[in-house]
């Protein structure tokens, strides 16, 4: 039975209802059903999941979540929400209807959690003649439909914490269990622990434009509009670290990477976007970034165990580049990967310096 507009609209006052929306008095609602729009079908999946990408997303500000599903998310375009188990209002057999009804048409998926593949008990969706259908099973069957896949979180992107040693539940990555499963689907990793929802609406924006060919990835499958600069270089702290003055315990107001900070080798856009609403995010909170957007993390990694430093980057802050100078610098091997970075060359010298300091400072006190 195909679902009416009538019907959709039920289920979307009962899931605007759930987020303290009154859908009929909103001006934006009447306004976008009134216009001829794009509807992009979406089918939020949870699985090996905590729900806490979910609650990041609906803790979204700037849009807020209610203009994200109410309003068009770019002028033409529409998010159609039609399954997302964890805040729609309908439930059952009522809620699996309109997940089988919405993977007739072109849709998009989303993931939450990991993909668990130990015992199907562990992660059920719905149930057909009185037996639970694992969550595995939904998303090989959804992910060969889908026009693309968003994979929200570290757990869908790559297994995240239900994939760390023991790992009882076996979990894995939605990329992963595609290539099991000899699924061609485009994966877009959005990794995080949780998401920043700016990421997850950006990206919706740009797959609702232009298409998933449209989002340039990385190695790790994620965005790099938000996933290209280390954490390091734009940390509020990265003066101590290049004068080496490190934190030798907590509280300590130093360069947390003797603590465990993972920031020289993860790459998010954290210090600029902050979290809950641009207020604070890790470091602000004097907390080693744990590297929870990175395909190690949490445990391949030891929480407190320092980072290699393998290439000596600037810090933001330093002045602009001048780029036909920097065949001139002389740098040793193991600062190569400088030659991408452009920077003047008395910019570089001191950067030189200062690295060398640091470095020799970390090498004495290990
Ligand atoms: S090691 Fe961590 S705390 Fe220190 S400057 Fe780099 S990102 Fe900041
Ligand atoms: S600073 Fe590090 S641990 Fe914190 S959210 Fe960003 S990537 Fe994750």
């Amino acid at each position: 039975m195909a679902i009416s507009r009538r019907r959709f609209l039920k289920f979307s006052a009962g899931t605007a209802a759930a987020l303290g929306v009154n859908v009929f008095d909103n001006p934006l609602l009447k306004k976008a059903f009134a216009e001829a729009v794009k509807e992009t079908p979406v089918i939020w999946l949870a699985t090996g999941a905590c729900s806490g990408c979910s609650v990041s997303l609906l803790n979204a500000l700037s849009p807020r979540i209610q203009d994200v599903l109410l309003d068009q998310v770019v002028p033409g375009h529409h998010m159609e929400l039609a399954f997302h188990q964890t805040i729609m209002a309908a439930s059952g057999d009522l809620a699996m209807e309109a997940m089988y009804e919405t993977e007739k048409k072109p849709f998009l998926l989303v993931v939450e959690g990991s993909v668990i593949e130990g015992d199907p008990r562990m992660c059920e969706v719905g149930e057909s003649h009185g037996h639970g259908i694992p969550g595995s099973a939904h998303l090989e069957r959804l992910g060969r439909k889908a026009q693309a896949v968003i994979a929200v979180g570290s757990c869908a992107a790559y297994g995240g914490i239900p994939k760390a040693n023991m790992n009882p539940s076996g979990s894995i990555g939605v990329g992963d269990f595609f290539a099991e499963k000899g699924i061609a689907t485009p994966v877009i990793n959005l990794p995080g622990c949780a998401i920043h929802p700016d990421w997850f609406v950006a990206t919706l924006a740009t797959y609702m434009l232009a298409g998933p060919e449209a989002i340039e990835l990385d190695e790790h499958g994620r965005p790099k509009m938000f996933f290209s600069k280390l954490i390091h270089d734009n940390c509020p702290l990265r003066g101590h670290f290049d004068a080496g003055r490190f934190a030798q315990k907590w509280g300590e107001p130093y360069c947390l990477y003797k603590l465990g900070c993972k920031g020289p080798v993860t790459r998010a856009n954290c210090p600029e976007k902050k979290f809950n609403a641009g207020t604070n995010w890790c470091l602000d909170n004097r907390h080693p970034c744990i590297g929870c957007v990175q395909p190690e993390s949490p445990y391949e990694d030891s929480m407190f165990g320092t980072v290699p430093i393998q290439a000596a980057t600037p810090p933001a802050a330093y002045p602009p580049i001048v780029t036909e100078h920097r065949q001139e610098v002389d740098f040793s091997p193991t600062y190569g990967a400088l030659a991408g970075v452009a920077v003047g060359a008395a910019g570089v010298n001191m950067l030189k310096k200062r690295s060398a300091e640091a470095k020799q400072d970390i090498d004495d006190k290990e």
